[in-house]
């Protein structure tokens, strides 16, 4: 699945775009100056991962070839999501330096610029970026983000600085780790900090979507969610197991109280009882039959070892140029 990148450069800038018509001219407006007065001879390469996309944004893209050299296109076959576009592009980035940053310009392009330099001058080897403030999201997103990075902290899971999203810098070296991790569903954004090398975080202002919708629904957002957790902890797992000790104790307290009742011939009533005990034993053993399904449906698509995305079409190959 990796291709290894076939011309190194000074910088890489890595972006997921899926079904960005709206916004990829004003993103490409915005990011193209930034790079182009990094003061390297314009050393980069932009690799846009276009993630299945169903609207014009291939054709906008087509087009921005033609008159942008360091753009490089990757066509994904279908919609893999977020992180595995990511993925794609960090498999193919030949930069030293490797630049992960949405298309949507709700991270400022110009921020790239201090990340580079600050990456530079201290020799780090990752430098996140994180939101200082969130108002521009919506009260829902808001409240679904604080929930995530509190539940994480909770299960004792490295996500680094609260509030880093996807926007962050690599070394080389750290690239090349988290290319060699064998996990599938991985989050980029726990993955990057259990590696545990230098880094440092800047903070900026999340602007608002600066055109079209947010192609994160709510489903992506569970998934996200359930493969952070699953991921990072069997804190899960060992939830189940509480769960089935704490049942194992009311059934025994239930056993006696049936017993007593048989022994003192009080046995006819109860159907309020009986009934509440067969659905809350049921919904505990399905809650916990869940949770280790979760876990087996990692193993097993660990197993099969299926790519969790298929490249159609990669400007940057020589024979499709
Ligand atoms: N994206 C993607 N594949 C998807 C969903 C989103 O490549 O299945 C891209 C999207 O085009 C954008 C980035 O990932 O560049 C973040 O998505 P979005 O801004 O919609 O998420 P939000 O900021 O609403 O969480
Ligand atoms: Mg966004």
């Amino acid at each position: 699945m990796t291709t290894p990148p076939h011309r190194s450069t000074a910088l890489s800038v890595v972006v997921p775009v899926f079904d960005e018509e709206e916004v990829l001219p004003l993103f490409v407006a915005r990011l193209r100056p930034v790079l182009d007065g990094l003061g390297q001879e314009r050393d980069y390469e932009v690799l846009v991962v276009d993630d299945g996309s169903t609207d014009a944004t291939p054709v906008l893209l087509q087009r921005e070839l033609r008159s942008w050299p360091q753009l490089r296109v990757v066509r994904l076959r279908a919609n893999a999501g977020h992180q595995a576009a990511i993925s794609a592009g960090l498999a193919r980035a030949g930069g030293e330096l490797v630049v992960t940053i949405d298309a949507d310009l709700q991270d400022p392009p110009e921020l790239i610029a201090d990340m580079v330099d600050v990456a530079r001058r201290e020799s780090l080897d990752v430098v996140y970026a994180t939101r200082s403030d969130r108002s521009s999201d919506t009260r829902f997103k808001r409240v679904t983000a604080h929930g995530y990075y509190d539940t994480m902290r909770r299960l004792g899971a490295d996500h680094g600085p609260t509030h880093a999203g996807d926007f962050r810098l690599m070394s080389r070296a750290t690239v090349e780790a988290v290319n060699a991790l064998p996990e599938h569903h991985r989050v980029l954004r726990l993955v990057v900090p259990s590696l545990g090398f230098p880094s440092a975080v800047l903070s900026y202002r999340r602007d608002e979507r600066a055109a079209g919708r947010s192609k994160y629904p709510f489903t992506k957002m569970l998934r996200l969610a359930v493969d952070s957790i699953t991921g990072a902890s069997l804190a899960p797992l060992r939830l189940a197991t509480w769960l089935g000790f704490l049942g194992a104790l009311v059934a025994l307290g239930l056993l006696v109280y049936a017993l007593v009742g048989f022994a003192v011939g009080l046995t006819v009533p109860g159907w309020t009882s009986t009934f509440m005990v067969v659905t809350a034993v049921g919904g505990v053993q399905l809650l916990c039959l869940g949770i280790m399904g979760e876990y087996v449906g990692r193993t097993y698509t660990m197993q099969l070892d299926r790519p969790t995305y298929h490249v159609a079409h990669d400007s940057g190959e020589p024979e499709a140029r």
